[in-house]
């Protein structure tokens, strides 16, 4: 998961140590001195995490952390607080300014990692998301409003203890919330009765790296259906960083160290609920108020009319974050002549058949259309060249290796497609780039169809 970082930090020693600790990570590192700079470089480029040094509380960096969350088109980086003081009021300070974490020096390199790349996971998911609701706003629907309103379901699971006692009443009274209190035992039985929490706090302050029963949990929770979309807030054992970074990394949202205040504790809870439900509120706008207006019938893939604005916003993504755009024109080969002998309603089919072969061959980010009669449109976000052809060429592999089923009475017939592919780095940011993207897509797709069919041409202009 590559990622891009913007190190700020008014120490130059400071800057370089982090920068090469980035770079090793193969992170994209960008790094200023100062707010004014930093305003600067995430205009040019802007980046998906940053790394503030938060050491000075009447500084810059608070007010700029305010002014990031406060504009819409920046309030989605993850911003983490470097150098800040251990004590309870530092800490809350660099959260409510807007920080998504806070980190006092010396940093532990695992934890920070962890921390990065659990935050790129969800500033990707996020970004997603968002992307998709852009499109639907572009599309002229509504934008839903989110934000933690009400009470919320939340569950605390503990072996029991009365430090967790004590956390559940913190919790519950903060969030105006009731908490329930689960054994570990109860959240991975396998019924439905954990469903629809919104958070999952676990207290595992007992956690130590050889008992691992924590550790289990935490993924096993992550990869339950009941439980995948709940957030985790862990509670770890303070100064063990190791520990809280394998949370982490196994699928935790946030962890918090033990000894924190109960204002940080809620300040963190409040906001994964926010999270979660602004993540649901897309989702919902996504599935339900784009559906009908933009999906085909008959394949239940995006259309036409989906593809022109989400592919512009595709584009200006790929543009911001100088990661490649991969688009794919997929045309079936002689599919008149499967109308002509076996007749539409095995057209119609071949057509259902080839859109589920697709759909489940790539991934969740990729956009998935129908264009019109027998030609699909893919565009793959964050993809190479290399990755590209090869996509490209597992799906032709996907259709002529399989035959297609008509249905009973009928034979299972061999049915291949023939893929032109355009990759860019850069589109450019005029009009009609994205058009004539796309058209560099068509024209090999139709050196792929002169070549014979069944294979895929790359564009060999880039755009
Ligand atoms: P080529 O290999 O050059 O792409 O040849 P082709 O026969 O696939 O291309 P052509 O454009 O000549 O024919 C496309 C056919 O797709 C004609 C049209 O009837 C059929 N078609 C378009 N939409 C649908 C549909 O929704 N269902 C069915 N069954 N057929 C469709
Ligand atoms: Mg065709
Ligand atoms: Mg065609």
């Amino acid at each position: 998961m590559p990622g891009r970082i913007l190190i700020i930090d008014t120490v130059a020693t400071n800057r370089i140590v982090l920068k090469v600790k980035m770079l090793a990570a193969q992170f994209v590192v960008d790094a200023c001195a100062n707010k004014e700079e930093a305003i600067v470089l995430i205009a040019e480029n802007q980046p998906d995490l940053i790394l503030m040094n938060m050491s000075d509380a009447s500084a810059d960096q608070h007010s700029l952390c305010h002014d990031l969350r406060r504009n819409p088109e920046t309030a989605g980086i993850s911003i983490i607080a470097v150098g800040v003081a251990d004590t309870s009021i530092a800490r809350f300070a660099a959260l409510d300014a807007g920080a998504d974490d806070v980190l006092a020096y010396p940093v532990n390199d695992a934890f920070l990692l962890a921390r990065i790349r659990s935050m790129l996971r969800v500033h990707s998911t996020g970004e997603e998301l968002q992307l998709r609701e852009g499109t639907s706003r572009a599309l002229g629907f509504e934008e839903q409003r989110s934000a933690f309103e009400g009470t919320a379901s939340i569950a605390l699971v503990t072996s029991g203890s009365m430090e967790s006692e004590k956390l559940a009443d913190t919790l519950g009274k903060a969030l105006r919330s009731t908490v329930k209190t689960l054994r570990p035992s109860d959240v991975l039985r396998s019924d439905d009765t954990q469903t629809g929490q919104e958070l999952i706090v676990v207290d595992a302050r007992q956690a130590d790296i050889q008992q691992s029963g924590f550790f289990g949990l935490v993924s096993d929770l992550r990869a339950r259906p009941q439980t995948r979309l709940a957030m985790q807030l862990v509670v770890v054992p303070k100064d063990k960083p190791e520990i809280a970074a394998m949370f982490l990394d196994l699928g935790a949202d946030d962890v918090v160290p033990a000894a924190s205040d109960s204002a940080e504790m809620a300040l963190r809870a409040r906001r994964l609920i926010a999270r979660k439900r602004k993540h649901d509120k897309l989702r919902d706008t996504v599935r339900d108020g784009l559906h009908a207006a933009v999906t085909d019938s008959l394949t239940g893939l995006y259309n036409r009319r989906y593809v022109e604005p989400h592919l512009a916003r595709l584009a200006d993504q790929s543009r911001k974050t100088g990661h490649e755009l991969a688009v794919m024109m997929i045309d079936i080969d002689h599919f008149k002549s499967v109308n002509d002998t076996y007749g539409h309603a095995a057209g119609d089919l071949v057509l259902i058949e080839l859109s589920h072969r697709l759909r489940e061959n790539l991934r969740a980010i990729d956009l998935v259309a129908r264009m019109g009669g027998e030609e699909f449109l893919i565009a793959m976000p964050g993809t190479s060249v290399v990755d590209a052809r090869l996509t490209a060429d597992r799906l032709c592999e996907l259709v002529n290796t399989k035959p297609f089923n008509l249905g009973v009475d009928q034979p299972a017939i061999k049915v291949t497609v023939s893929v032109g592919v355009a990759v860019s780095g850069q589109i450019k940011p005029e009009k009609g780039s994205i058009g004539k993207f796309c058209e560099q897509a068509d024209k090999a797709l139709f050196a792929a169809k002169s070549a014979g069919r069944d294979q895929v041409a790359m564009s060999m202009s880039v755009a």
